[in-house]
């Protein structure tokens, strides 16, 4: 009985969040129609909730790689890398992701989430310290912990937090790796990254940034926020996943260090699962041509979340600190925040709710991301209906 018991908490949330009105974490969306709708119980529905920065889900030429992969190399490749061999294309993405971020190495995983796992667990060891930032994704969190390492987490975004830590670990803060993101998912907050590394400098220390929701979003190139803060040649690995600008599944790490190429040999999550497949490598590597190609993406992406930022700020609704594609709104209590997400869902807007413990304090947000391809009259919707829900509610 025991074993099971352990459920009972989470019956209880499910339990909750049923009572309202539907489960968040339980959406179905029966047909996709486009990358910015759906139908969700027959309701047409704008998603506003999806990470699909460049809006590339649909995109022509994406889908044709994929097609023309499955093909002429089948659907899959039936296992890992290192007992089932390497398909052609896998090496040729690694090679344009590293060309990309200007390094010479790159290394290509089967998700985001292994991609923290494989590089943090093969860079660290027991005894070796991590300074991670207290937002940080689940995956780089798991990753430092599986690893072993002593983990001090600093403050949010907050370098006097950071520069606290590396003192008090004396002369460990030589060899001790800093771990952030670029940008924020919870709040769509950019990391310090300059005063970062002016840190790591001083001390000493190694800096991993986690760019996967700012890769195809900032900088001129799309490289990220360390491209668009001017550091990108002090970051020493960048990683970063293909589920969101790049439209498909799947992880990555870039370096300038050589030994990136022997995480290969000790990287477990690398080693023991199968490599992605021959469609999923070839959209997310033709998305990759078209996040560089086609910089107009990135101008409607900004041109969308300036119109969606703006419009909800000017409402009085309360929203993150800084414009950019992921607005997170402040509803306070769980029980404002659920009937709130709710009544967006019945009036056909999908966006995600964030509620303690997941959300950053202890608030309940309503977080929506904008995708280049919405259209205006898309946000302005959006936006209508959150007013609608204020003054509903
Ligand atoms: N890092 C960050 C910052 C993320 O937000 C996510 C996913 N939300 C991941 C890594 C994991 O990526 P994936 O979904 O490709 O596993």
């Amino acid at each position: 009985m025991a074993l099971l018991d352990k459920f009972a908490a989470a019956d209880n949330l499910k339990a909750q969040l049923s009572a309202v009105g539907h489960d968040p974490t339980q959406v179905v969306i029966d047909k996709i129609i486009t990358a910015t709708e759906g139908l969700v119980e027959g309701r047409h529905t704008i998603l506003a909730g999806t990470n699909n920065y460049l809006g590339l889900t649909f995109d022509t030429a994406c889908i044709e790689a994929g097609k023309q992969a499955i093909e002429t190399q089948g659907t899959g490749t039936t296992g890992s890398r290192m007992a089932n061999g390497s398909f052609a294309a896998h090496k040729a993405l690694e090679q344009d992701l590293a060309n990309f971020f200007g390094v010479p190495y790159g290394m290509v995983f089967s998700t985001g989430y292994a991609a923290n796992l494989g590089t943090l667990t093969a860079l660290l060891k027991p005894g070796d310290a991590v300074l991670l930032d207290a937002d940080a994704h689940a995956s780089l969190y798991d990753g430092c912990q599986m690893s072993g390492a002593d983990i001090f987490r600093f403050r949010h975004n907050d370098t006097a937090s950071l520069e606290k830590r590396l003192q008090r670990l004396g002369e460990r803060a030589a060899d001790c790796l800093i771990v952030t993101e670029g940008l924020y998912s919870v709040m769509g907050d950019c990391a310090p990254l300059p005063e970062i590394v002016e840190l790591k400098k001083r001390y000493g220390a190694w800096l991993l940034v986690d760019e996967a929701h700012s890769l195809g979003v900032y900088g001129d190139s799309g490289c990220g926020v360390a491209e668009a803060q001017g550091v990108m040649q002090d970051v020493d690995f960048f990683v970063g996943t293909f589920s969101k600008s790049l439209g498909a599944m799947g992880g990555f790490c870039t370096s300038r260090h050589p030994q990136l190429e022997l995480i290969r040999y000790v990287s477990r999550p690398f080693i023991f699962t199968a490599s992605s497949s021959p469609s999923i490598v070839a959209s997310t590597h033709e998305a990759l041509r078209q996040l560089q190609a086609r910089p107009e993406l990135r101008k409607n992406l900004w041109r969308n979340a300036h119109q969606l930022y703006r419009g909800l700020h000017d409402s009085g609704f309360e929203v993150g600190p800084e414009i950019s594609p992921v607005v997170a709104v402040r509803l306070g209590k769980k029980e404002v925040a659920l009937p709130f997400w709710n009544y967006l869902l019945e009036n056909g807007i999908y966006t995600n709710l964030m509620a303690p413990p997941a959300s950053p304090d202890q608030h309940s947000y309503v977080r929506c991301s904008v995708s280049a391809a919405h259209t205006a009259q898309q946000v302005e919707r959006i936006i209508q209906v959150f007013c609608e829900a204020k003054e509903k509610l």
